[in-house]
């Protein structure tokens, strides 16, 4: 059904004048994605041109905002939540034009003559949740490539990072085609509310509990779904690693925003030898990085409430603190911390840590390790360390994960073209670069037949010859 932009315009209207009925808004939505205005190439980049003017008019309202809500310093604001978001609409604008290309594909002989191809669609009107870890990348980044594959869409930022919430409710509606795109804030009823509504698709960031909420919700209307979960993410160290800049990268992997990210190690796994030479190490490049006293560096983040400040706190119990512990709740600081000799059993063990605290696991024997692994479900991200190839190969090729990095954490994700998600319990789905646009694309595909010949092979009445001549063919 097409609609009349006019039509679509008031649709829209009526979404903004009922005061955030969340029905009439995605009946807006879906009225002028209906008008055809969001499948034309040029409308596609002006709007993502209009998305990277967006973050840099306002570049310092963004990092001020990040810092209020997470104390995240000015330059890893900008390097892991602005610059990423640079990055991202650069890729996709440099090769959207091959991206929307119909791909032709050959057309068997009893199709002849034919002409078949992929022609990748915009599914419609999609529904994207953001976490509160990244909460300008988590919700930006996923909103590149709808735009890229031409849908209107919702944004739902999350409620736990406030400031950001209210910076791109306010800002999204003034650079972007505001009959296509509108942010919702809110926290559990509100999201219930627009998980009523029928989607063309969902993508949704954040943990378990709220992901089994989302795929029921979208099970209703057969909505497919993308879902960026956790889960305790492996850090590797095999006795023949770099372990000075193992523990470099280990420590900026585990204690950049506070240890709150998804892709972080949760905990480390290696010999005792190379616990005794890795613990220092990591101690050392930490005291580098923040100062004697965590607290009072400016670089350091802060946890993001105090339930979250306590829940951490709760999982010092489980082993040996050998160095940090400190925890002020008041102030929602939790220093950086190593742990040594911890209960299996214990919930630092048991769920997802998502705080600046690393448990070093020690295995008697290092063959253990891919057992260690593929006992529990199968993490967002896995890294080795070690100087061996064949041994990265093994543990690569033995152990499932959504993402992997090899002598590094979490710098898979400046590759546009590596797709990113999660397996199994981490998570279903992946996006940027390309693998984005797929996401929110339907790959249709179509075959063009001519009018001239029509073998008459697959009509009735059937006979020996016809069917002779027909396996022939298919041959
Ligand atoms: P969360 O699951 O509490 O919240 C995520 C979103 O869900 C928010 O927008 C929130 O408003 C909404 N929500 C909360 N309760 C809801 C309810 N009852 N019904 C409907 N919606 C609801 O976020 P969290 O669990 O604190 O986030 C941390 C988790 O997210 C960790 O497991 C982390 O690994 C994961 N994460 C994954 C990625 C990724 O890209 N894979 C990125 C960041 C965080």
């Amino acid at each position: 059904m097409k609609v009349s932009l006019l039509e679509a315009q008031m649709l829209s209207d009526l979404s903004v004048a009922s005061g955030g009925n969340t029905a009439a808004l995605v009946a807006g939505l879906r009225a002028y994605f209906r008008s055809g205005a969001t499948v034309e190439l040029s409308w596609r980049r002006r709007q993502l041109n209009q998305l990277r003017k967006m973050l840099s008019e306002n570049e310092s309202r963004f990092i001020q905002a990040l810092g209020e809500d997470l104390h995240k310093a000015p330059q890893e604001a900008y390097l892991t939540e602005i610059a990423f978001l640079y990055a991202d609409i650069e890729h996709t604008l440099k090769h959207l034009k091959r991206w929307v290309r119909p791909r032709k594909v050959s057309s068997p002989l009893l199709t002849q003559p034919a002409n078949s191809y992929i022609q990748p669609e915009p599914l419609g009107v999609v529904l994207i949740i953001g976490a509160w870890n990244y909460p300008l990348q988590l919700l930006l980044s996923p909103l590149v490539p709808a735009i890229a594959a031409g849908n209107c869409a919702v944004v739902k930022p999350s409620e736990l990072a406030p400031s950001i919430s209210q910076l791109i409710a306010e800002l999204l509606p003034r650079y972007l085609d505001h009959d296509a795109f509108a942010c919702v804030e809110g926290a559990a009823a509100e999201t219930s509310k627009l998980l009523e509504q029928r989607w063309d698709h969902i993508m949704y960031t954040g943990g378990a509990r709220v992901g089994r909420i989302v795929m029921a919700a979208a099970v209703e209307h057969l909505t497919p779904v993308t879902l960026e979960l956790g889960g305790k993410s492996p850090c590797i160290v095999a006795d023949d690693a770099d372990i000075e800049l193992a523990a470099r990268r280990i420590a900026w992997g585990k204690f950049t925003n506070a240890g709150q990210t998804c892709i972080a190690p949760d905990y480390v796994l290696c010999t005792r030898h190379t616990a005794d030479l890795l613990v220092p190490a990591i101690q050392q490049a930490v005291t580098k990085m923040f100062g004697e006293d965590p607290q009072k560096s400016s670089d350091y983040g802060r946890i993001v409430n105090s339930r979250h400040t306590l829940r951490l706190a709760d999982l010092l119990s489980g082993g040996d603190v050998i160095y940090g512990g400190e925890v002020d709740a008041d102030n929602r600081y939790i220093a950086p911390t190593l742990m040594r000799c911890v209960d299996l059993e214990a919930s630092v063990m048991q769920d997802e840590i998502f705080g600046p605290i690393l448990p070093v696991v020690e295995l008697d024997d290092f063959g253990k390790v891919e057992g260690f692994v593929n006992q529990r479900e199968k993490p967002l991200a896995l890294y080795i360390f070690t100087k061996s190839d064949s041994l990265a190969e093994r543990i690569l090729s033995s152990c499932s994960s959504g993402n992997a990095c090899v002598n590094d954490c979490m710098m898979f994700m400046l590759a546009q073209d590596l797709p990113f998600g999660g397996v199994g319990a981490s998570g279903m789905g992946c996006y940027h670069g390309e693998h984005g646009f797929k996401t929110f694309s339907h790959y249709k595909a179509v075959m063009k037949r001519k009018n001239i010949l029509d073998v008459n092979l697959r009509y009735a009445p059937y006979s020996k010859r016809k069917f002779s001549l027909l396996r022939m063919l298919q041959k």
